[in-house]
């Protein structure tokens, strides 16, 4: 498939993994909890078959890291919960599926080796989507170990306006080589995105994750008293690789990710498809210590720890920041 074309069938699947999720917010969502306390909905699971299904389709010899798993969809879920998904499944594929179905489609690719490996994330922001706030479908490419393709589908990417109501969402992409760019979920004229020239880092936007549990504050707070940073310094909390989309839209200048749980280490779902968007879009992404990230860790992170996102022109100061606080 040329490159075009594959970056368009991957938006198609974005989308329509979006809207599923969106039809199924729109019902009453009970979370079940994973290993870790980490909830999951049947949103995650029909999204992630949805998706299976489209990747089996167009790309069947490719290897998949995708975040649920179907061992844990049998034994997490009730019969009410797994006849939903399928349901679910049903309705957006537009044929009969069998429960069976949607396990094959949920471990697509599992366990591949291979020289493109395909990195999902079914709801990215689980915790968000349960709360009402910021949640994204995240798809990305990766080759020779180095996303190369991304796309984010965000039903509520500009839901912290004053309108919310009126939010179209937004379908963030990019290509190596081609650039990033956005346009309406549902379709529309699509716009190339470029990062901020914000070069002050007091007037920069951080963004950070809306959880407590996923933001190290004290290290936040200490990296931005370092910079001289005031208590009004512009600063948002959202979920989601959505902060990786205001950075490549120029939306946020720098987004800081850094786990208080000193043992936590990151999923490659969680960053690869903004990784690409924000490159893409000018900007940077490293690790704490300013070190590329190795994505070819396989389901953990583990040759990393944190990651700082910003527009470039900012970068090196707030990592010397990061330094000079210790955290690195
Ligand atoms: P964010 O939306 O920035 O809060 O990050 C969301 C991601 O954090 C999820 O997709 C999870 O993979 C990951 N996550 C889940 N639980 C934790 C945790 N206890 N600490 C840190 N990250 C977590
Ligand atoms: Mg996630």
């Amino acid at each position: 498939m040329k490159p075009i074309d594959e970056l368009e069938t991957v938006k198609t699947v974005a989308r329509m993994a979006a809207s599923v999720c969106q039809n199924i917010r729109a019902e009453m969502v009970t979370p079940a909890l994973k290993d870790g306390r980490e909830p999951v909905t049947v949103a995650d699971y029909a999204a992630q078959a949805v998706i299976g299904h489209a990747l089996a389709a167009n790309f069947p010899d490719d290897a998949v890291l995708s975040e649920e798993r179907s061992e844990e969809f049998m034994l997490l879920l009730n019969d009410r919960q797994r006849a939903l998904v399928q349901r679910f499944v049903t309705d957006a594929l537009g044929g009969y599926v069998f429960e069976e179905q949607v396990c094959a489609w949920l471990d697509f690719g599992k366990g591949k080796r291979g020289p493109r490996t395909w990195v999902i994330d079914p709801i990215d922001g689980t915790k968000g989507f349960i709360g009402g706030r910021h949640y994204c479908v995240a798809i990305s490419l990766m080759e020779e170990s180095e996303p190369i393709l991304g796309v984010l589908a965000s039903p509520g990417f500009y839901s912290d306006a004053d309108t919310p109501k009126e939010d179209p969402g937004a379908l963030i992409y990019a290509r190596r080589g081609l650039g990033a760019f956005i346009e309406p979920l549902s379709g529309g004229l699509r716009q190339p995105i470029h990062v901020s020239d914000v070069a002050d880092p007091l007037l920069a936007t951080l963004l950070t994750s809306y959880e407590s549990a996923h933001v190290d504050m004290d290290l936040i707070e200490a990296v931005s008293a370092w910079l001289g940073r005031k208590s009004g310094a512009p600063r948002r909390a959202l979920d989601s690789q959505d902060k990786y989309g205001m950075v490549a839209a120029g939306l946020g200048d720098v987004y800081l990710r850094v786990v208080p749980d000193p043992h936590y280490t990151e999923k490659p779902w969680d960053h690869a498809t903004g990784y690409v968007i924000v490159t893409e879009a000018g900007g940077r992404v490293t690790d704490l210590d300013g070190a590329p990230i190795r994505w070819a860790t396989g389901r953990r992170l583990t040759a990393n720890r944190g990651l700082l996102v910003s527009n470039g022109v900012l970068h090196e100061r707030w990592l010397r920041a990061i330094e000079q606080v210790g955290a690195a």
